[in-house]
């Protein structure tokens, strides 16, 4: 099949005649078989059910009674429940676990016809930077011999660019989106906090949680957030402000003013390809004629302890429901109750998660839930305040999405913190619940992706996507 960047392609081939939804269903299923066993970004692939869903999508094209997302082929991260279908979370502990409903996000999607191909590999409940903590194995990223794709949506980044996809749906807690996009060479974004409905997406950390889009173009980007946005009777914590026709966005053509923390930009953890890809960026910026604010963000070195506390806090309280009598895994070795839920959860969960349960109990035990819980949300709340009030002045954020292009494969292994430290970019938009986005900008010297990111205000989906595109056409890299 000839490939495809964009739904507008799609749907002028589906009205020229020269393609219809089967044939693109057929297209993206040959390619799942030709790369997916190399791999492993699917972990399930709904062959019978999408080519039933194209056939029924085509009648509608014919009639002329499509929704917006005719054409669009999707997959979805081992995330969300999509009813009557499997959910593991790349955990054992929800082995044969099947979804009783449907997320909201992802049931706004089928309401307007996207065809829903299969079922993304991702890290274990979404914790991990690398697509390694998976029950089902590792995710290849398509570029380079054995480099990871990102985590924690790193079987989404690589469906969207081995073209399994058009679109695939992650979530992005601390960069579960944007860092794969990154290292992937595609679109990541995700929304402010409370853009999207909650509903139906596994909980991790819920008060950091939010659905994500991956894909090739902005203008599908800006389409599925327009879809999957909004009000749900669900979801109390989602916003009931207005949804802006994304998609709609009207073109970039103001000058601007874009902030660039020195620290961030010249740290010590940057690959010299990477802090080339931004140098060249501000450059292009400034001899475009708009304004660079330079500054330090004084917080830099407490977001991620911050975010690390707070995510394994929440995911402590969020992970307890899984314990062998509601959901999927039962150890058989279990002699009485309370060894059931005590070799469950040690049989079910994988070494990554335990440690954060660990560390999220003991951040919240009687003793210590001052010194490191209350802390912790003091000093987000500081961040959050300390990012927000740049927009008074200032249009944007931008700054690299995470310090190197993909590394190796089981490279991270021994030292945890340097695999922290690759959400040292990402976590600062996830703590003050901006919305930001990572575009691809060049790649390093052996063809490895790099990507930039930039952060918008709270709830101006809108701008952040005019600009991205503005972006991609007069300062980026292709
Ligand atoms: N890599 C980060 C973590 O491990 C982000 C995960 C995510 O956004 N789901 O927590």
């Amino acid at each position: 099949m000839k490939s495809y960047h964009s739904l507008s392609q799609v749907r002028s081939d589906i009205a020229s005649g020269t393609l219809t939804c089967i044939d693109l269903v057929k297209g993206y299923l040959s390619n799942i078989e030709q790369a997916n066993p190399e791999l492993n970004a699917l972990t399930e692939v709904y062959d019978q059910e999408a080519l039933a869903q194209a056939a029924v999508v085509q009648e509608k094209i014919n009639s002329s009674k499509a929704g917006r997302l005719a054409g669009m082929v999707i997959t979805i991260k081992d995330v969300y429940c999509h009813d009557g279908h499997s959910l593991q979370c790349g955990s054992k502990i929800l082995e044969n676990f099947k979804s009783q409903f449907t997320a909201t996000s992802i049931q706004r999607l089928l309401d307007e016809d996207a065809i829903i191909i299969g079922r993304n590999n991702c890290d274990e409940f979404a914790m991990g930077s690398s697509n390694e903590n998976s029950v089902f194995g590792p995710v290849k990223n398509a570029i380079g011999e054995n480099k990871v794709p990102g985590g924690s949506s790193g079987g989404s980044a690589v469906a969207v660019q081995a073209e399994m996809c058009l679109v695939s749906i992650g979530s992005d807690t601390g960069g579960s989106v944007r860092q794969p996009a990154s290292y992937c060479g595609v679109i990541g974004f995700k929304p402010s906090y409370g853009r999207i409905s909650r509903h139906g997406l596994t909980a991790y950390a819920s008060s950091f949680d939010c659905v994500g889009v991956l894909a090739q173009s902005v203008d599908d980007t800006a389409l599925v957030l327009e879809v999957m946005s909004g009000a749900d009777e669900y979801d109390h914590t989602v916003s009931h402000q207005r949804v802006p026709a994304y998609s709609k966005a009207p073109e970039w053509a103001e000058k601007f003013r874009v902030v660039s923390f020195d620290n961030i930009n010249t740290h010590e953890a940057l690959a010299p390809a990477v802090k080339k890809s931004v140098d060249q960026v501000f450059a292009k910026i400034e001899s475009s004629g708009n304004t660079i604010h330079k500054m330090n963000f004084e917080y830099l070195k407490y977001v991620l302890p911050t975010y690390y506390i707070l995510t394994t806090a929440e995911a402590s309280a969020n992970l307890s429901r899984f314990d062998g009598v509601r959901y999927g895994y039962r150890s058989e070795k279990a002699k009485d109750l309370d060894s059931m839920y005590k070799k469950t959860r040690t049989e079910g969960f994988g070494e990554e998660v335990i440690k954060r349960i660990l560390l999220g109990t003991y951040v919240l035990s009687e003793g210590f839930y001052d010194a490191y819980y209350t802390k912790a949300q003091k000093v987000r709340r500081l961040i959050r305040d300390e990012t927000k009030k740049l927009f008074a002045d200032n249009d944007f954020i931008i700054m690299p999405t995470a310090p190197t292009p993909a590394f190796d494969l089981n490279s991270h292994d021994r030292d945890p913190i340097e695999m922290y430290l690759e959400d040292i970019f990402t976590v600062q938009a996830s703590l003050a619940g901006l919305p930001s986005i990572s575009l691809p900008n060049g790649t390093d010297e052996n063809g490895m992706p790099i990507g930039i990111q930039v952060i918008g205000n709270s709830f101006e989906e809108e701008k952040l996507l005019s600009f991205s595109k503005y972006l991609q056409d007069h300062i980026l890299e292709t």
